[in-house]
Formats: structure tokens, sequence, C-alpha cells
């Protein structure tokens, strides 16, 4: 569902993509892992052409990203993004930035994107909040409104960016909770993060990544048992 081939990235003579191979088949729930700098948010941004490439082929259920103009624009939307920072619209209510969107892009009538919209919320387990702004929400339930808005544009695969690091402690499950049940419906997942609980749990895959490369690319069992790299023993040891 997602590949990328032999994709290479450079900022200037820093080469933080290299030779970067990966497949995330249909259904599958692959966790990214590693140190910062070694490339994860750029892989993630690159899978959605957020960041160009210099070479290799990345594709989205078989169509190879195009770069630029109204098919990348249809093929970005198949995927859904959530970063760290929520990036609501701070001046719509949680349901209008949910239906936006669909509204705009997919040109779908409001009265039934609202419908939608509003059986997202109650998938991420928010639907009372729907009316209010996004500051009257904790972190945790903005965070369930982006990826409910992510949701929203019937995504082929969803990334997720450390979607937990910048929430306070007690907040985190309840987006991981998210999360899982997404994953327990079927969706292809990319998921950058640190929470290693997560990584055990919902991950099919785990892809440890150092200094621009896959080091590791194992089930979490194999990952979290018997790393085979210095460089992920090493990790593991400081974070576990
Ligand atoms: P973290 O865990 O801290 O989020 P990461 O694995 O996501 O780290 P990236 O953000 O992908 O790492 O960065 C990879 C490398 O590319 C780093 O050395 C970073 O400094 C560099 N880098 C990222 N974005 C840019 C940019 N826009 N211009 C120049 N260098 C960049
Ligand atoms: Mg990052």
């Amino acid at each position: 569902m997602i590949s990328a081939a032999g994709v290479n990235k450079f900022f200037g003579d820093l080469h933080v993509l290299k030779d970067i191979n990966l497949e995330v088949p249909r259904g599958q729930v692959v966790v990214v892992l590693g140190p910062s700098g070694s490339g994860k948010s750029t892989l993630c941004r690159a899978i959605n052409r957020l960041e160009p490439i210099d070479s290799g082929e990345i594709s989205i259920d078989g169509e190879p990203l195009p770069a630029e103009g109204k098919a990348l624009a249809a093929l970005r939307a198949d995927v859904g993004m959530v970063f760290q920072s929520f990036n609501l619209f701070a001046h719509k209510t949680i349901v209008d930035n949910v239906m936006l969107a669909p509204v705009k892009v997919r040109k779908i009538a409001a009265a039934e994107a609202r419908k939608t919209a509003m059986g997202l919320l109650d998938r991420v387990g928010i639907a009372d909040q729907a009316a209010k702004y996004p500051a009257q929400l904790s972190g945790g339930q903005q965070q369930r409104a982006a990826i409910a808005r992510a949701l929203a544009m019937r995504p082929k695969v969803m990334l997720f960016d450390e979607p937990t690091s910048a929430l306070d402690p007690e907040m985190v499950q309840e987006v991981l909770d998210t999360m899982t049940g997404l994953a327990a419906d079927g969706m292809t997942m990319l998921v950058v993060t640190h929470e290693m609980g997560f990584a055990r749990r919902a991950a099919n895959r785990v892809v440890f990544m150092s200094d621009g490369e896959i080091v590791e690319d194992a089930t979490p069992d194999e990952f979290f048992t018997q790393p085979k790299s210095e460089r992920a023993k090493d990790f593991l040891g400081k974070i576990l």
C-alpha cells in the first residue's frame, strides 16, 4: 500500500534518507523508531511529498507519487497525516474542522459532510465536543479531533509523526487507544512514536532508523528481544 524504493534525500550536503526501501502492505501497522535526527519525520513528509526527494520512487496503492499538480493533490488526499502539533483551525468549531476538507476538496454536500464528521467524532470518542472551539478542548481531545479530520478524507493510509509527544502524560493513552482502534479496523498505518508499549502491542513490524538508514525491519518481538545491530541495541539501552 505504501512503497518506497531506493529513496534518497539530501538537505544540502546532509544525506538524510539513504537508499530507503520500505513496503507497508494493506492493513499493516509499521512503527518507525530511531534516535533524534535519524530521518523519521523526513520519511513521513516524503511519503506525501511535503518534502521532495532526490531519487527513488514512492507509491501509494500502486500509484507513483506525482511531483506536483492536480494528481498530487488527489494522491495526497489518500494519505492522512497527523503531526505532533494538532494544527486545527482555531476559529472553527471541531465539527467544522472535520468537515472542511471534504466539502472544499471532495465537494461533498455540507449536510452529508457534517453527518460523516459527527460519525467520526463519535468514533474517536469526542462527539460531545463537536460544537466547541479547539482551545476549549484538552490536548488529547484536540489530537483525536485531528485524527477525525484526517479520516474525513477517507485516506487509504494514515501517517502519524509523534502524535502523542506534545501531550500531557495522562492524555497519551486516549490517543493511543484511538490509534489502536483504527489499526483494528484494518487501516494501513505508518507511525513514528517513542511509545514502546504501542509499538509492542499494535505494530506488525518495527522499522529502526539511524543516521538516515533503515537498519532493522523486524517484528516487534524480534526487535525488542533480539535486536541485531549495535545501533539498535544502543538505542534500546537508552530508552528501555
Ligand atoms: P526527531 O526524533 O528529533 O523528530 P527525526 O528522526 O524526525 O528526528 P528529521 O526531522 O527527519 O529527524 O531530520 C533528519 C535530519 O535532517 C536532521 O539532521 C535534521 O537536522 C535535518 N533536517 C530536517 N529538516 C531539515 C530542513 N528543512 N533543512 C535542513 N535540514 C533538515
Ligand atoms: Mg521527527
